[in-house]
């Protein structure tokens, strides 16, 4: 489709992300809000276009993990409400201030500081609290009873911080994407508890949200006043083998070409470090994509891409820049062909959670990794 680019390059289907938010959106409680999370270049597809089909299709809030991610989102015309999950440095009150965007408040410490700030910058920043149920990452520590006078004594504190508005209050599961495992009902008593817990105190939330893309789909019963997906709005699983309950359509193919081939004879080696010769005459085929595109070194001698929608195998090490395929068995392969490397060609398809797998790691990564200078088209 977008092969006029002639070197590596991402597609990425907009009605796809669409689709997919749509699917999400009719599973999900009438009730619930949705916060799409779009961090890391939404990621690594493209924050500011995906936010806005996400913001077209209907979206009531946008997650992000830092300050610029903010930002960029704001430039990019988002009007919606946003949410840092991470960490701003309290110098930047006033651009949250400015920009109307909600920090996460994790401890009193950080929101003394975050106050302060505000402040200075003469105004009063959003926050929602968040709680540390068990994921042991951000968060007011509440894993159980003995934790209820630090929170209660914390969350009087916060509340009375003059340039803070506390508006919600959320905590992140740990496990939510293995469903026969009972940790996740743990972190939901302990999160309802200390929220009754705080409101007792005469705290108030207008949003409560605890569940990511995994929650939503295995505890239903969990979704509260807002949910936060993130994989699963671009068309991927939250883990290998976990049964889906909506249809999700993959967003994003990651494509490159056939730039030279040549036949080797019987016992030649390919690419650094030798580790592989060819077995017999083999016709082999370059590709100018390399791990600076996020196409990683751990696939040599083990991916497949496609060319005519069928396989071939990477052979010998990926480089920076390049890596070889074999295109023994795909006679009509010739320079100028697009090669998928990640997607669908004809009945083919090489999926993130394949490449994933043999990188040793998850789709997420794999997604996040796809390089900067990967140039992402949007149709
Ligand atoms: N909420 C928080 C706090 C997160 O950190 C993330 C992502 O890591 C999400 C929601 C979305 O998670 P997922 O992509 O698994 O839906």
């Amino acid at each position: 489709m977008s092969d006029f680019l002639k070197r590596t390059w991402a597609e990425v289907d907009l009605d796809k992300i669409e689709a997919n938010y749509l699917a999400i959106r009719a599973y999900v409680s009438p009730q619930s809000k949705i916060m799409t999370i779009v961090k890391a270049d939404g990621y690594g597809h493209g924050a500011p276009f995906v936010a806005k089909a996400f913001d077209d299709a209907g979206t009531d809030w946008f997650g992000v993990s830092n300050i610029e991610e903010a930002e960029q989102l704001r430039i990019a015309g988002i009007e919606k409400p946003i949410l840092i999950l991470g960490y701003t440095p309290p110098e930047f009150a006033g651009m949250l201030i400015k920009q109307r965007v909600t920090q996460t408040l994790f401890s009193m410490e950080y929101g003394e500081q975050l106050s302060a700030a505000a402040k200075e910058a003469g105004g009063t920043v959003d926050v929602h609290l968040k709680l540390d149920t068990g994921m042991s990452r951000i968060g007011f520590l509440f894993h159980g009873e003995e934790d209820a006078p630090a929170l209660l004594q914390d969350g009087a504190a916060a509340a009375a911080l003059p340039n803070l508005r506390i508006d919600g209050v959320f905590t992140h599961f740990a496990v939510s994407d293995e469903p026969g495992n009972p940790f996740t009902r743990t972190q939901f008593e302990r999160f309802i508890r200390a929220v009754a817990l705080l409101e007792e105190q005469g705290l108030r939330f207008s949003l409560r949200h605890c569940c990511n893309s995994a929650g939503l789909l295995n505890y239903p019963e969990m979704q509260l006043d807002m949910v936060r997906p993130g994989i699963i709005l671009y068309g991927l699983t939250p883990a290998v083998g976990m049964p889906l309950p909506i249809e999700l359509q993959p967003a994003m193919a990651l494509k490159t070409m056939l730039f030279q081939t040549k036949t080797l004879t019987p016992g030649t080696p390919v690419s650094y470090g030798m580790i592989y010769r060819t077995p017999s005459a083999r016709r082999v085929g370059t590709l100018p994509i390399g791990y600076a595109d996020g196409y990683a070194r751990s696939l040599s001698d083990r991916a497949d891409v496609l060319i005519h929608g069928k396989r071939a195998r990477i052979v010998g090490r990926v480089c920076m820049d390049q890596c070889m395929a074999d295109v023994t068995d795909i006679p009509n392969a010739q320079s100028g062909d697009v090669v998928t490397v990640i997607g669908r060609d004809g009945g083919e398809t090489v999926s993130m959670e394949e490449i994933a797998a043999q990188m040793g790691t998850i789709n997420y990564e794999t997604a996040c990794l796809i390089g900067k200078r990967v140039p992402r088209v949007f149709f």
